[in-house]
């Protein structure tokens, strides 16, 4: 890699970060005012800012969706939680916020871009009677996120599966319903799937274009429907609301999103348990 770039790894091994494409983790880091991005996300990036100057309130509002549904699983009882495209730490982190309700929280995080992987120390400071641990691993791989996973977690106690943001970088052709499938069979009644997920079904001029856009960047989107999100619960008990908009989920656990006006923030989040 000519514009390779190395980053020290958590323990100690360097990771070698591809800085001529943009990267999902990156640009998402950008929207939400992180440091570690380059150029090319932050280029991209303001091109999805030209299209809808909210794309950055959406990637906080997404991020507070998060902090609810992890703050109401932990007030449910949770203490297992596998979060699966964690991205780039942004304080608070899902452990942090499961550990502030219940500091025997246990959080297994997996990403698959090596960026995350070298400030993945950053999510491994937790309390001292729960755990963190960080896999650098694809969702496209449940296997060997789930033996990985089992280092950390008791997979015959309830868990929450946590892909927020995520399963829109999956395309239908690599089995994104599937592969939740094959997550939740691993999983015990009790369990619970936390999802959140971007759509053309607001603003379906607008995302056309920015799909181009990413894709012209090498970043393929897929927008799934209300429909398409909702068939990833299938078999499962949606909690109160069900599928809605992102910020309409429990609003009354956190606090509002600055610049988040009632205007419709294009994604779906829902939590389910499994019966
Ligand atoms: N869940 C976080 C970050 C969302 S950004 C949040 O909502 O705040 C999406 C993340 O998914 C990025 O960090 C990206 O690297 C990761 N990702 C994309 N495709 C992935 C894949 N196939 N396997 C694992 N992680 C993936």
């Amino acid at each position: 890699l000519d514009h390779g770039q190395d980053v020290a790894g958590p323990t100690g091994p360097s990771v070698l970060i591809d800085t001529s494409k943009p990267h999902p983790a990156r640009m998402y880091d950008w929207y939400l005012g992180g440091k570690d991005n380059y150029p090319v996300d932050e280029e991209l990036g303001r091109q999805m800012l030209a299209l809808d100057p909210r794309v950055p309130v959406m990637a906080r509002v997404n991020r507070a969706f998060m902090h609810r549904a992890t703050r109401w699983l932990a007030g449910q009882g949770i203490r297992q939680f596998l979060d699966i495209g964690t991205g780039i730490p942004t304080e608070p982190n899902l452990h942090q916020v499961a550990q502030e309700v219940a500091p025997d929280a246990r959080v297994v995080y997996c990403d698959n871009d090596p960026i995350v992987l070298a400030h993945a120390a950053a999510l491994l400071h937790g309390t001292p009677q729960g755990a963190t641990d960080y896999l650098q691993a694809d969702v496209r791989d449940p296997d060997t996120i789930l033996e990985g996973a089992r280092r950390t977690l008791d997979l015959t106690r309830p868990v929450a599966l946590s892909l927020i943001a995520l399963l829109h970088f999956v395309p239908d052709e690599d089995g994104a319903h599937d592969l939740v499938r094959r997550l939740l069979a691993a999983l015990p009644s009790g369990s619970y799937l936390v999802m959140t997920h971007a759509t053309a079904d607001f603003t379906p001029e607008e995302s056309a274009v920015a799909t181009e856009k990413l894709k012209a960047g090498g970043v393929t989107l897929t927008l799934r429907s209300r429909e398409e999100f909702a068939r990833f619960f299938d078999g499962l008990e949606l909690v109160e609301p069900g599928v809605e908009v992102v910020h309409r989920w429990h609003p009354e656990l956190g606090e509002p999103v600055p610049g988040q006006d009632d205007g419709v923030i294009p994604g779906y989040g829902a939590v389910a348990r499994k019966p």
